[in-house]
């Protein structure tokens, strides 16, 4: 695997970046995940304006245009042969002194990892997922915006490792109010009576690029889409419920703490979802 690197290419056991990158001492940085299917980079566009504005609202300098980033990320998959794959684009604020002002970090360095990933066993796509409310709530806006996609994903981690604990894969997270937020690494949905529900942003979510994807295509197939606040109570009796994420692309939920969703299968509207997502990766992207 080559990994590009402030401008360079290192094999994995070469790609090395300091100990006293605020990145690691701090989590102070941004991140992107991307997926390339079929030889293209889907939303590549999207995902680099996000990594702009996660890096803007942490007054962090990315050392590189928008299409040279762009160039970077489809060349380090060009260099691994990637036609199918995940890409997760780092920037962090660089190496500086202890202290945890960023005023010592001289340069920001940019990170291009090109692979794969597997989040959910393929099994779980054809059943559905089984999910639980954490204890652990969603960051504040006034906090850390769930907004910014940082490398400070503690509070997202915490909700993880609760889940797991309660034997499932993934968490519902409701912000400080006790309305729905998302899940650790995703966007939820809801459908009741053929339309579509996902929480507002406001609520604390990510803006999902997925999620932008799947309320155009379901209001392309005549859905309606709207964006209220939902409490468990909303969650518990939908008809179908699934999670949207470029990592996760779209995962049918079949029952959230205890309660089965709908007759307990994945739903209609979901698995059509699925597929015109599936077949829009076809057709669209940045070619490779
Ligand atoms: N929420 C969180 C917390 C995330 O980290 C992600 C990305 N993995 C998402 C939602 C989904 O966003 P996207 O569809 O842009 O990947």
């Amino acid at each position: 695997m080559k990994i590009y690197l402030d401008g360079k290419y290192y094999s994995e056991r070469d790609a090395k970046i300091s100990v006293f990158d605020h990145g690691l001492l701090y989590g102070d940085g941004v991140f992107e995940g991307i997926r390339a299917y079929h030889g293209r980079v889907f939303k590549l566009k999207e995902h680099i304006d996000r990594l702009f504005y996660s890096a803007k609202a942490i007054l962090l300098e990315i050392p590189m245009s928008h299409a040279q980033l762009m160039e970077a990320t489809v060349e380090t998959c060009r260099k691994n042969k990637i036609r199918d794959g995940y890409i997760r684009l780092i920037v962090t604020r660089g190496a500086g002194s202890l202290g945890l002002s960023p005023k010592s970090c001289k340069r920001p360095s940019v990170i291009i990892i090109a692979g794969s990933i597997q989040l959910y066993p393929p099994e779980l796509y054809a059943k559905g997922l089984s999910i639980v409310t954490v204890p652990t709530t969603r960051n504040l806006h006034s906090a850390l915006n769930p907004a910014i996609k940082s490398l400070n994903y503690l509070n997202n981690i915490l909700a993880k490792i609760e889940a797991n604990n309660s034997g499932v894969e993934e968490a519902v997270m409701l912000n400080a109010e006790g309305f729905v937020a998302e899940c650790t690494g995703d966007n939820l949905f809801i459908v009741k009576n053929g339309a579509l529900s996902t929480p507002p942003l406001s609520a604390g979510a990510l803006y999902g690029i997925t999620r932008q994807t799947v309320i155009e295509l379901a209001q392309e197939a005549g859905l309606n889409v709207s964006e209220p606040n939902l409490t468990r109570y909303d969650l518990f009796c939908a008809d179908e419920c699934f999670l949207t994420g470029t990592g996760a692309e779209i995962m049918p939920v079949i029952k959230i703490d205890g309660r089965v969703i709908g007759n307990g299968k994945p739903g209609a509207i979901t698995r059509r979802l699925e597929e015109e997502y599936h077949a829009l990766t076809k057709v669209s992207g940045e070619t490779i």
